[in-house]
């Protein structure tokens, strides 16, 4: 982390300024809770966030626990905090004097608590606590390596595919991944994507582009932004009549699930059809609370796709894989995407090669439900968009007949004169 992201990550937690991300935790201060939104009784609390509530926050209540904007305040932001729910490596506490880590640290004590006493291999350990390996940049790697930029044809909007836009909304994340995609801009207040201005111009754009029929709100976590400020972009994008559909791209449901509450469901259902894509890694995240979380989106008649990044020791195993994939269809989330993890800055140690990708859907196919199994891509650098890559089922041809091989390994003809 560069000293000056350090100290913007410190005033994100006290200050009010108005440039700060959106879902910050200072502005959240600025738009209290309805009471409707104060309402937390319909919250599941499981034995191991209870347990985990009642050793290190003595003070604080189930009550406070199941509130979303508690979560967020008392979120862990450094390794010097986190000292006291996990004992560091000496290669996380050689990090933790370092300057040059490229993202900030934040973790909710919700998911803290999926990590607490854990082991340094921890898989969801991995995903949050930075390590040393952060700091080697190897070949290839590029802090955008998307160029999304490329395609800013204004400040929070990447128009890359003919009929559809990625709006950036917010920088700000419930939770960093060590592997984000966004990891040059997520969590920067230089790189705030929040003022209304912003989005009005983005806004605007939308609205002459009559080509664009699919917005997808990402970040930055777009759930993170009070339901106040969600509210006003959705409305204006619903008086949008070329607009059909809008997504949220998000990690909440996994990380705070505690921000699926009522009085959200109940105001992006106004806005159908809304489609959310979720941010899975492994199965050790299928907690009660998230299952709770799932199935009340469902339940608001919210599709969701799950979104998963293939990471090495992490969720690289077919088994581990196979396990989160049928773990999801279990909480009405479709198997949606298994992303080639992308190479940005400090990523090699996440990186697995591709070969491994098409082992895990080989792995699935004909093996489990054809709806358990995602589409496997790779982002292609140089902002060449999605490109999914598929084991290989066909073998030739011979005599007009299609040489065919399934997921036993046995072989088949089809007749393909047409
Ligand atoms: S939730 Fe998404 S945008 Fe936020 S840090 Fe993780 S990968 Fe990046």
């Amino acid at each position: 982390m560069n000293s000056e992201r350090k100290i913007a990550s410190s005033i994100a937690s006290t200050d009010s300024d108005v440039s700060e991300p959106p879902g910050s935790v200072a502005i959240l201060a600025e738009n209290p809770c309805s009471l409707e939104e104060q309402n937390t009784d319909f919250q599941k609390i499981s034995d191991n966030s209870l347990k985990f509530l009642k050793q290190h926050f003595p003070a604080s209540s189930v009550k406070d626990w199941n509130n979303w904007k508690w979560q967020l305040r008392n979120s862990f932001s450094s390794l010097q905090h986190l000292q006291s729910i996990i004992k560091l490596s000496s290669d996380e506490m050689a990090v933790a004097g370092n300057d040059d880590i490229n993202l900030p640290i934040r973790i909710t004590p919700y998911f803290a608590s999926l990590i607490a006493n854990s082991k340094p291999g921890n898989a969801i350990r991995k995903t949050m606590v930075p390590v040393m390996d952060e700091l080697i940049v190897s070949p290839g790697e590029e802090s955008d390596p998307l160029d999304e930029h490329k395609h800013n044809n204004v400040k929070c909007l990447v128009h890359r595919y003919p009929d559809r836009v990625l709006f950036l909304i917010t920088n700000f994340c419930s939770a960093y991944c060590r592997y984000c995609t966004r990891s040059h801009m997520v969590g920067d207040s230089h790189h705030s994507h929040g003022r209304r201005s912003d989005w009005d111009e983005a806004i605007d754009y939308i609205r002459n582009h009559t080509e664009i029929r699919d917005v997808l709100l990402s970040g930055g976590d777009p759930l993170t932004l009070p339901d106040e400020r969600l509210r006003y972009l959705l409305s204006e994008l619903r008086t949008i009549k070329h607009v059909e559909i809008i997504r949220i791209g998000t990690k909440v449901p996994v990380v705070l699930p505690q921000r699926i509450t009522p009085a959200l469901l109940k105001m992006l259902r106004k806005f159908h059809p809304v489609y959310m894509s979720i941010h899975f890694t492994h199965p050790d995240e299928l907690t009660p609370e998230v299952s709770q979380a799932c199935n009340m989106i469902a339940d608001a008649g919210i599709p969701m796709g799950s979104q998963t990044v293939l990471l090495k020791g992490i969720n690289d195993e077919p088994e581990v894989f196979k396990k989160l994939m049928q773990g999801l269809l279990k909480i009405r989330v479709r198997p949606y995407y298994l992303y080639q993890c992308d190479p940005i800055l400090g990523s090699a140690h996440f990186r697995t090669s591709v070969n491994k990708g098409i082992e895990i859907i080989r792995s699935l196919r004909g093996h489990t439900s054809g709806y358990a199994v995602p589409h496997f891509v790779i982002d292609a650098p140089g902002g060449g968009g999605k490109i999914p890559i598929l084991p290989n089922y066909v073998e030739g041809k011979e005599d007009g007949d299609l040489l065919l091989i399934n997921y036993q390994g046995k072989h088949f003809k089809y007749p393909d004169y047409m």
